[in-house]
């Protein structure tokens, strides 16, 4: 059976812990937003592909929730102390990674072949692809200004509330080479319990990545990454209240429109069917463990009635 993921960053990553221990992942393809990547200190770095591969090959600050454990800092604390850009946080270990990549970017070979590259060091088996090879940023539109992704998330610590969310280059954008193969010819599409705004929207902003998604003919559950109305970590909530209007599972689900059949839920049911005719189901989405994220992937395999 195959199957297909878009994931953002941290929620995308401990949802694919599940999905990997219940699925093959030779039969996994991961599509990854590459919304939020960033130029710092004349490197590319990809925090939302990485996130997924040091998650899925063992090596990421599962506490932090992002970057690498055993991580030390004396790279940035040397540029801190030299007065350079110190405001993305980038480990020791993690700086060696970014380094390879850019190096094999600055040499003409595209960030779909470069992730294999590393995938492929690393000993991913799962397929981790980003959505596009295209350039593609998130800017956030703000009461005080509009923002790229990293400046508002990170150097502002996302405290601004969110009026518009911007994928500049998206309309452009082709899906990468093997995303829409791996979409066409899943045999499950899912979409992991990640920000349906920033990480979600800047896959699906891929105007090819959401006509397959369209003109699907397998079922596709998304995750709510709202628990209880909640969200587990970051802004999602607030964004959903002020743009979608709201946090109901009806909300979330307005987000992904035309695009999913099935919306998987941490709170109760709504009484009749949401917009659009997408199913909810609820169950406890809350990874608190590996085993929790094995129930989860696994009822969200079980809501696509997905054999396994
Ligand atoms: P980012 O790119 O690193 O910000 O991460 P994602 O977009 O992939 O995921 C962020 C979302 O994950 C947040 O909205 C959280 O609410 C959600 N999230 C994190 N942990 C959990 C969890 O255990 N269960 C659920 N349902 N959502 C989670
Ligand atoms: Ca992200």
């Amino acid at each position: 059976m195959k199957v297909a993921v878009l994931a953002g960053g941290v929620g995308g990553a401990r949802f694919l812990r599940g999905v990997v221990s219940v699925v093959d992942p030779l039969d996994l393809t991961i599509v990854g937003n590459v919304g939020d990547d960033v130029e710092v200190l004349g490197l590319h770095v990809s925090p939302d592909l990485d996130s997924v591969l040091y998650t899925l090959t063992g090596l990421a600050d599962e506490e932090r929730g992002w970057g690498r454990a055993d991580e030390s800092w004396h790279a940035l604390e040397t540029v801190a102390g030299l007065g350079g850009e110190a405001w993305f946080r980038l480990g020791d270990r993690d700086l060696g990674l970014h380094l390879v990549r850019t190096e094999l970017l600055r040499s003409g070979v595209p960030l779909s072949q470069a992730t294999e590259q590393l995938a492929h060091a690393l000993g991913l088996e799962a397929e981790l692809l980003p959505a596009t090879d295209d350039p593609l940023r998130t800017f956030v539109e703000t009461p005080a200004g509009t923002f790229p992704f990293q400046t508002w998330f990170v150097g502002r610590g996302h405290r601004d509330e969110v009026d518009a969310v911007h994928y500049a280059g998206a309309p452009e954008a082709s899906a990468a080479p093997g995303v829409l193969d791996a979409l066409d010819s899943a045999d499950v599409l899912l979409i992991a319990p990640s920000n349906p705004y920033v990480s979600i929207g800047a896959i699906l902003a891929v105007p090819e990545i959401r006509r397959a998604l369209e003109r699907r003919s397998v079922p596709c559950v998304a995750v709510s990454p709202l628990v209880g109305g909640r969200a587990v970590k970051g802004p999602a909530d607030r964004m959903l209240a002020r743009m979608a209007g709201g946090t109901t599972p009806a909300h979330v689900a307005a987000c992904y429109e035309g695009a999913i059949d099935v919306l998987v839920v941490d709170e109760p049911v709504p009484p009749a069917t949401l917009p659009g005719g997408v199913r909810c189901v609820a169950t406890r989405t809350l990874m608190t463990d590996l085993e929790a994220a094995q129930r989860l992937a696994a009822s969200a395999l079980d809501a696509a009635g997905a054999p396994r």
